[in-house]
């Protein structure tokens, strides 16, 4: 029996099921269904709680990348930079907008690229820096921006896990050329289905996402560039401006969540995520790190708790980008990283009991591993 479930959507919905259901009902009853008013209105509220000018509802995550890429410059035969450590879109977008992936190892503390091993990585051909704010940590945007700043390069943000996450005093998303969100239903901001968001504060940008977004159809019929069909539903756009009037409520439950994890766990054989100073770290994901991940995961699973791993497998290691070239050993950070990470059950409804009950499962110890 499941005790503690990795996340709950369904408490979620309950809490707030008439105002969501009353949004629906009005996209249902206006007949606009794709884009449309519910979306605009959307794309200005998450524009305002972004800092940032502008927001482009679109379909998913990995779409908002590809456009945001291809809206900063980025074309066949050119190199990006990002990290291994990341869900695999972050790699896919980049190949779908016709460039080479270049991968930068994470730092050991926070799980971010590495800004020290960076410079080494840019070439004549780079033309974009995709930093991925993994779990909700910030990535160290600062020496990123001045290397990308001083070399020219555009910083397309990786915030699909990071929504309302702050750095210095800046909001994640809001910080490079572009920044990217997914809406995926078990994002801190999700919708009821896939969505997406582009997030910059340059017009001519936005109108260049917008234009991309939509078939590159500038008026009825007439494309002006080669498109895409990344629109966002009218139904997303609705019950993404009804949750996004709770999201700092429920950012500020999983940051309680996070204190409280740390408290209980203290006392055990686990590592408890760090937050980078002077950041505002949003726990999308909340990762331990343990020596013998797979039998306390199983340990776990035993005593009613979900958990996953987020990721086992970095991508350079994975089978679908052999061909990039990289073997083990290239990454050791991401490496070691996929080998230890365990995800605790983390979402605002979680309460403290079932953080106890969490706790004293891995407190109660590790199966002793079998004698050599
Ligand atoms: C979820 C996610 C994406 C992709 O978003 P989709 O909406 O699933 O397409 C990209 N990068 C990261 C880091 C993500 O977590």
């Amino acid at each position: 029996m499941t005790r503690v479930p990795l996340v709950d959507l369904q408490a979620q919905y309950r809490s707030i099921k008439a105002d969501i259901d009353a949004a629906v009902e009005r996209v249902l009853d206006s007949g606009q269904c794709a884009l449309g008013p519910a979306v605009s209105s959307f794309e200005r509220a998450f524009a305002a709680y972004c800092g940032a000018a502008e927001a482009v509802g679109v379909n998913s995550g990995t779409s908002a990348l590809h456009l945001a890429l291809l809206a900063a410059g980025v074309s066949p035969g050119d190199e990006v930079i990002t990290v291994p450590f990341t869900f695999v879109a972050t790699v896919a977008a980049i190949e779908c907008a016709g460039a080479k992936p270049v991968f930068v190892d994470v730092d050991d503390t926070y799980c971010t690229m590495d800004p020290a091993r960076l410079e080494a990585a840019v070439t004549p051909r780079t033309t974009a820096i995709v930093p991925v704010h993994l779990y909700g940590q910030p990535a160290d945007m600062d020496p990123i921006l001045e290397i990308a700043g001083r070399r020219g390069i555009a910083v397309v943000e990786d915030a699909c896990q990071a929504h309302g996450a702050d750095y210095r005093g800046r909001r994640c998303g809001s910080m490079g050329t572009l920044g990217c969100f997914s809406f995926y239903p078990t994002k801190n901001l999700g919708a009821c289905g896939e969505g997406g968001a582009v997030v910059t504060s340059d017009p001519g940008l936005a109108a260049r996402v917008r234009l991309l977004r939509s078939w590159g159809e500038q008026t009825r019929y007439t494309h002006a560039v080669r498109g895409f069909n990344y629109r966002m539903d009218g139904l997303q756009g609705a019950v993404l401006e009804v949750k996004l009037r709770h999201l700092e409520r429920w950012t500020e439950a999983r940051r309680a969540h996070a204190a409280s994890y740390a408290r209980c766990l203290s006392d055990t054989a686990v590592a408890v995520p760090r937050a980078r100073d002077g950041v505002r770290h949003v726990f999308h994901v909340y990762a331990v790190r343990a020596a013998r991940r797979d039998a306390l995961q199983a340990r776990l699973a035993d005593a009613g708790v979900q958990t996953a791993v987020h990721y086992p497998v970095p991508v350079h290691l994975q089978p679908a980008y052999r061909d990039l070239g990289y073997r083990r050993g290239d990454f050791p950070v991401a490496e070691r990283l996929a080998a230890e990470v365990l995800s605790l059950p983390m979402f605002p409804e979680l309460t403290e009991r079932q953080i106890e009950i969490v706790a004293d499962v891995i407190r109660t110890g590790i199966p002793a591993a079998a004698p050599a």
